[in-house]
């Protein structure tokens, strides 16, 4: 048997940031990562659209904390300061600012440049196997599932294009454009990303992306070239466990993800490296020990902040973002609405029907990555 052949086989469902970050520190703790992508290449459900790898959750900045996991920036990162963002009825425009980038601009897809193009080229040049084209259904030896989401919370739809107009980041919160969540306009040299994000009424998904193209087209002027549609669905429901028995989860399959806004990248990649990590220790209890200190505190405060989002209406959204825009720093402010605090972790526990997941069940007995199958740990009999 060969070296090569001597070290422990971490099999990984989904070749998305998580399960590519998880690869990664599989290889790195020396182990062997082989990681099954359903698809023909990584990221094939965005285009090269624009997203936020957000900066605000935490003191330290994000690249730092990625970078001390290993992972390198190997991909386009555009620092956002300033963010120009209009109230629901779309006349009360205000700026907000911060010091250190806010987040940064990444762009997703499988062409060169893209986060996730990085993360494959990082993960091959270590070493590890990818395998494209191919489903898994069941992780018999164990391994780690980052197939993404299996349910929507959130939807997004939105359009990529080529466009002549400057530079610049838009938000607009109104429940006329986006149900209960918000439509952003990011354009970066030459290319433009236009979206709703819905966290309610997704029926209609549609009709809100028309309105918000409507809007910034008479707002800004936006001129779109060669629009492409694109979409998806998110899914944030903290799990009970991100462990059933030898297979762990991470990533947006675990439900890891901003329930407030819905950016999920930090949590999949920092879920998905801890996972890795811990296959190879062959110790689950360190992940569950990571994600419960690391991610679940921010997940139950974002969770809170998303409830009482949900019941603002415009009205509270004009003050809220009115109050965002007095000459805070917005970063600042930001970190304090995520700061875990006791009260929005009591809050949670009084809302957490609403952010309750069915996909990961701890009590399910079987090696299937999502339990679709119905064998569950038998009770044992009184008599
Ligand atoms: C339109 C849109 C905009 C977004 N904007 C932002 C943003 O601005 N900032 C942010 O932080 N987040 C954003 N998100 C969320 C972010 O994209 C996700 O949180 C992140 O990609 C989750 O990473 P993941 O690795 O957990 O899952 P994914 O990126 O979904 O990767 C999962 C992979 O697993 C594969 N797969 C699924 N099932 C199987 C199987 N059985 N076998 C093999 N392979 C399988 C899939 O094909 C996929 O490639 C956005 C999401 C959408 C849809």
């Amino acid at each position: 048997m060969t070296d090569h052949e001597r070290k422990h086989l971490v099999e990984i469902s989904g070749a998305g940031p998580a399960g590519l970050a998880s690869a990664l520190a599989v290889v790195r703790a020396g182990g062997r990562a082989r990681v099954y992508e359903r698809r023909s290449d990584v990221a094939t459900r965005f285009h090269g659209d624009f997203q936020g790898l957000e900066n605000w959750t935490t003191q330290g900045n994000v690249l730092e904390e990625l970078a001390a996991i290993g992972i390198e920036p190997g991909f386009e990162h555009t620092p956002i300061h300033e963010v120009t963002c209009f109230g629901p009825g779309g006349d009360i425009e205000r700026k907000v600012r911060s010091q250190q980038p806010l987040f940064y601009l990444v762009r997703r897809g499988s062409e060169a440049g893209t986060l996730d193009y990085s993360l494959k080229h990082q993960a091959l040049a270590e070493g590890v196997e990818i395998r494209f084209g191919e489903t898994l259904r069941k992780l018999p030896r164990g391994g780690v599932v980052t197939e993404g989401p299996h349910r929507a919370d959130a939807i997004a739809a939105g359009y990529l294009f080529e466009t002549d107009m400057a530079d610049g980041a838009y938000a607009i919160v109104s429940d006329r454009l986006a149900a209960k969540g918000y439509a952003y306009l990011l354009i970066n040299k030459g290319t433009g990303t236009l979206a709703t994000c819905l966290f309610s009424d997704f029926h209609n998904e549609r009709l809100y992306l028309e309105r918000c193209v409507d809007f910034f087209k008479r707002k800004l002027g936006v001129r779109m070239n060669n629009p492409r549609r694109f979409g998806g669905t998110g899914n944030f429901s903290l799990p009970q466990t991100a462990c059933k028995r030898n297979i762990l989860y991470a990533g947006e399959a675990a439900g890891f993800q901003d329930p407030l806004f819905g950016f999920g990248i930090r949590f999949a990649v920092l879920s998905g490296a801890a996972a890795g990590r811990a296959q190879v220790a062959g110790d689950y209890q360190q992940y569950e020990s990571f994600w419960k200190h690391r991610l679940r505190d921010y997940h139950k405060t974002s969770a809170s902040n998303r409830w009482f989002y949900e019941r603002l209406g415009d009205r509270g959204y004009s003050r809220v973002l009115k109050h965002y825009s007095q000459g805070w720093d917005i970063r600042e402010r930001m970190q304090r609405s995520y700061a875990p605090r006791l009260w929005k972790r009591a809050w949670y526990h009084l809302v957490a029907a609403r952010f309750h997941t069915p996909l990961l069940d701890p009590q399910a007995d079987c090696d299937c990555t999502t339990c679709r199958c119905t064998n569950r740990t038998r009770q044992p009999s009184s008599a």
